[in-house]
């Protein structure tokens, strides 16, 4: 059975069916959180979060893409929000990949070069700084005074701010 099937099942197990407890769209602490997909990354409980409280963007790697941005000149110029925390994190499958040779696999699989970049990178705290440098030089975002990159150790939880 796919998985998504189980996961409808949990879904219909819940006791009870509500609508969300939080109606409102706009976060309430106004900060948009950009992480990595990584399953070991729960960005509420790492920042103990509520629901309704901030936006959160998540991709291979927490990368700021042009997507992110995105993300953020929305999050920013209709719902609210001000601040941006950057959050990529140790062990991260991105580091074990080169630019080159994933693109040349997606190559020579399909017959398609990717238009896009992998965002491949060795030192996460140098990817952390890129990405919080793309996000505080967009034109498209509003507030860009604070922007703020870390890295999430997930070998002992805690995190650092490099940028
Ligand atoms: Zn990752």
């Amino acid at each position: 059975m796919p998985a998504v099937d189980d996961l409808l099942q949990r879904h219909q197990q819940v006791a009870e069916r509500s609508a969300p407890s939080v109606q409102g769209a706009v976060p309430g602490l106004h900060v948009t959180v950009v992480t990595c997909m990584d399953t070991r990354i729960d960005p509420m409980e790492v920042l103990g979060l509520k629901l309704g409280e901030v936006h959160v963007l998540r991709n291979a790697g927490g990368i700021v893409t042009d997507d992110v941005i995105r993300s953020l000149s929305i999050s920013q110029r209709r719902l609210q929000t001000r601040e941006v925390m950057v959050i990529q994190h140790t062990r991260c499958g991105m580091a074990t990949l080169t630019e080159d040779e994933f693109r040349d696999e997606l190559e020579r699989e399909t017959g398609l070069r990717p238009t896009w970049a992998v965002e491949a990178f060795r030192e996460v705290t140098d990817s952390v700084r890129q990405s919080v440098e793309r996000a505080r030089r967009s034109p498209y975002l509003l507030h860009t005074d604070q922007i703020r990159g870390y890295v999430y150790d997930v070998e002992t939880g805690a995190l650092s701010e490099v940028a």
